[in-house]
């Protein structure tokens, strides 16, 4: 019998043309395991089991009758929920949306439906992706697989989560300050941050719109390659969509011996301070020890400006959340029946829908975003952080002269316990330190587990020039096949 985590995108393909199994037999498989195995872990928010066998039974009948089979056919996906998928709920982990049904497929859902995926379900997230550990979700925190006390990180804990435990092979989650790599770190899964215009936005609700990503969560960078490659791609309904992201080299196949000449940089902003715990840190530096013995030249380098990059996304990302937020008056799926009638005035259907409908995380972002955007105060801060924003991105700019790819923690520490930061943001925020600089700069980034760890995951963290995740992906495969 083929055991669920064995399976990757890979393999699976080549046990369902060699009629090992069908995708039938594979995406049933998948539900029993996650009936039995979700109630301790809670990564899904809701299963799509109909439509799944559906899928599965297309595959199949495809395969039976020989004809041409789409890169993803018969593979069962989990999808972070806050993509929209037609005719299924779409949470964000919100109460606000607790009665939302998505009109329309997001355009990268639309892709994995087109390239013959099996979507299996919708799993948990921060609410509207705002935190670092699945906790503030409004239907309970998702675990991490490796220890059941600890939090899988997040946003997109329950994708990060359904792929460590072998409840889909691979998922999407969104990015924008760290919520594929920071989850993959925390739960030992490749994860990774596409170059922002990469992948079409449309239908993914959205928190930040010029950092927001979707991406990638596999068990291989192969894996990666081949879901970023079924997604990626400009759309006329996204009009960030770069025309640059439908082309490039193979990310499938990358050519591991020009993987050998990329000249990788170490930032020494990211390896100093108190913050940075010693696993974490010896991880990181057995990942370069592996790359130097391959011959790989790394060259320390600096980015400057990376102190100020957390105080600047916490400007940019509440005045961006703010005013994407400001769509959910709670009236066309209203949750408490009734408020609309009668009387009510717009400010109590607002109140009351709004009022209990948003946890605490984006209550205190819709405040601070509408404050810093406020007449009087929006030079300060909004377009004082813009500034900021622009000088983290010069540092990657001049630092990409010198080498082709950055090499660094993803985290700072390995999973934290479940309620250990829930009452600090600030601490809460600090889990992101490494990856939102990224997000500021649009570049791609590629969380992957570093090997031989006795213990929790750890992640190191690629990141390459825009539109050179062909780079990252094959340096990481590169290291991969090092250390097997
Ligand atoms: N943890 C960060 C935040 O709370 C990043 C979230 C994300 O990437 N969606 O904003």
């Amino acid at each position: 019998m083929t055991l669920l985590r064995d399976l990757t995108i890979k393999n699976f393909r080549e046990g369902l043309l060699a009629k090992k199994y069908s995708a039938l037999e594979i995406a049933q498989a998948f539900f029993s395991y996650i009936k039995d195995t979700d109630p301790k872990i809670h990564a899904y928010l809701n299963l799509n089991e109909k439509e799944a066998l559906q899928q599965a039974e297309a595959a199949d009948v495809k395969i039976a009758k020989g004809e041409e089979l789409g890169t993803l056919a018969g593979v069962p996906l989990a999808i972070k929920d806050n993509m929209l998928m037609k005719g299924s709920p779409a949470t964000a982990g919100s109460r606000i949306l607790e009665r939302y049904i998505s009109a329309y497929d997001a355009t990268a859902i639309a892709k994995l439906k087109a390239e013959g995926a099996v979507i299996l379900g919708k799993t948990n997230l921060d609410e509207f992706a705002m935190g670092s550990s699945t906790e503030n979700s409004a239907f309970g925190p998702t675990k991490n697989p490796h220890d059941h006390s600890r939090v899988p990180g997040g946003s997109s804990g329950g994708s990060a989560a359904a792929v460590a435990s072998s409840m889909a092979i691979a998922a999407l989650g969104s990015d924008t300050g760290g919520s594929i790599r920071q989850p993959a770190a925390f739960c030992g899964v490749v994860g990774m941050k596409p170059t922002y215009g990469s992948v079409s936005r449309f239908g993914l609700i959205a928190l930040a719109s010029s950092l927001d990503q979707i991406g990638p969560f596999a068990r291989t960078t192969e894996d990666a390659a081949i879901l970023f490659n079924a997604i990626r791609g400009a759309d006329p309904m996204d009009a960030t969509g770069d025309p640059n992201a439908s082309y490039g080299p193979d990310l499938t196949n990358p050519d591991l011996t020009a993987m050998r000449g990329l000249r990788v940089g170490l930032p020494e902003e990211y390896f100093v301070g108190d913050g940075l715990s010693s696993e974490v840190a010896a991880g990181v530096d057995s990942v370069v020890d592996t790359l130097q013995r391959a011959g790989i030249k790394t060259k320390k380098i600096s980015l400057p400006h990376t102190k100020y990059a957390l105080s600047c996304y916490y400007i940019i990302l509440p005045a961006e959340a703010s005013s994407n937020l400001a769509r959910f008056d709670g009236i066309r799926f209203a949750r408490i029946p009734g408020v609309q009638d009668g009387n009510a005035t717009l400010a109590d259907i607002y109140q009351k829908q709004r009022g209990t409908g948003f946890g605490p995380e984006p209550t205190r972002r819709i405040i601070l975003g509408t404050f810093v955007l406020s007449s009087g105060h929006y030079d300060a801060y909004y377009d004082k952080a813009q500034r900021v924003r622009a000088l983290v991105k010069r540092d990657f700019d001049e630092a990409f002269k010198d080498v082709d790819v950055i090499l660094t923690p993803v985290t700072p520490t390995t999973a934290f316990k479940l309620g250990e930061k829930a009452d600090d943001p600030l601490a809460m925020y600090l889990s992101d330190i490494f990856t939102i600089p990224v997000n500021l700069a649009g570049l791609p980034g590629v969380s992957i587990p570093v090997r031989n760890i006795s213990g929790l995951p750890v992640g190191f963290q690629l990141i390459g020039k825009p539109f050179r995740e062909a780079d990252i992906l094959g340096l990481g495969r590169l290291y991969e096949s090092l250390i097997r």
